[in-house]
């Protein structure tokens, strides 16, 4: 298969499992040196490391809280340094928390925020110089159907997900000029820690209300990150990528 990212650098943020895993070694296939950034689970971030290596390809595992200045300032001092800068950014970490909105606390609400939407500012801030001088870059940010439907119960995840919607159209705008697109995926039910489908009955259930009739894989959003950053999806800027096997569509 083509290797269309030949020579350039991608981060990926929350790549130690869930969709995030799925994206670095399609980016890594795609010959990308990748940047598997993790919070916590650093055998996770490994396992994909690993995987990226036994393919031929090239990465780095990198913690760094995303929602943290100086935990993001160190991991691209660590790029700068070893890889030259980032080419590709994924902004793909993210949490989930189901609270009705009159049981949510300000640090609730606050920490959600930081980590799902705060984060895109700071990442997107460290990796536009870089970007700007090669008059080249590719942003994708994951939102979710979460925040063009709402859900039920999260209401602090869905206001950050059509936060990351806004975000993205905006620094589309500003950044187009120089080669650089910004687009966002927004994924429906996609079977990872996150989603948590803990009985046979949810996960019928949840099968029932998505029209192509199964859950969706990590790899789905990854092809999809994988098209957008290529250098032929050059005329596609400040664009929402609806993957979600018709769910949610009335
Ligand atoms: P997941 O399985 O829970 O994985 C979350 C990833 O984010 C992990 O790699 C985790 O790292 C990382 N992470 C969490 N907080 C972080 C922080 N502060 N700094 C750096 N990394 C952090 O989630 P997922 O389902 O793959 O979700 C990935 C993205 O897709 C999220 O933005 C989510 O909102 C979005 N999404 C998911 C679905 C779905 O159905 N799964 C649907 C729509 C949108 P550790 O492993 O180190 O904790």
């Amino acid at each position: 298969m083509e290797k269309e990212l030949e020579g350039k650098v991608a981060l990926v943020t929350g790549a130690s499992r869930g969709i995030g895993a799925g994206i670095a070694p399609e980016l890594a296939a795609a010959g990308a040196k990748v940047v598997v950034n993790y919070q916590a689970n650093r055998e996770g971030a490994e396992r994909v490391v690993e995987r990226i290596r036994q393919q031929g390809g090239e990465a780095y595992p990198f913690q760094a809280d995303v929602s943290q200045p100086d935990e993001v300032k160190a991991m691209f001092e660590f790029i700068s340094s070893q890889l030259g800068g980032v080419d590709i950014l994924v902004n793909n970490a993210g949490i989930h928390q189901h609270l009705p909105v009159e049981q949510l606390s300000l640090s609730d609400w606050e920490r959600l925020m930081a980590i799902n939407l705060t984060s895109l500012f700071l990442l997107t801030q460290a990796v536009l110089p870089h970007m700007k001088s090669r008059r080249w870059g590719r942003i994708v940010n994951i939102s979710s159907l979460s925040g063009v439907a709402g859900t039920h119960v999260e209401s602090h995840y869905a206001t950050s997900k059509a936060g990351v919607i806004g975000f993205t159209k905006a620094v589309a705008l500003e950044t187009a000029s120089f080669g650089i697109t910004v687009n966002a995926i927004s994924p429906g039910s996609i079977e990872t820690d996150m989603l948590a489908v803990t009985t046979e009955e949810r996960r019928q259930k949840l099968i029932s209300e998505i029209p192509v009739g199964r859950i969706g894989q990590p790899e789905d959003i990854a092809w999809g990150v994988r098209f957008l950053v290529s250098p032929r999806a050059s005329y596609i800027t400040g664009q929402t990528i609806h993957m979600n096997g018709g769910e949610g569509l009335y």
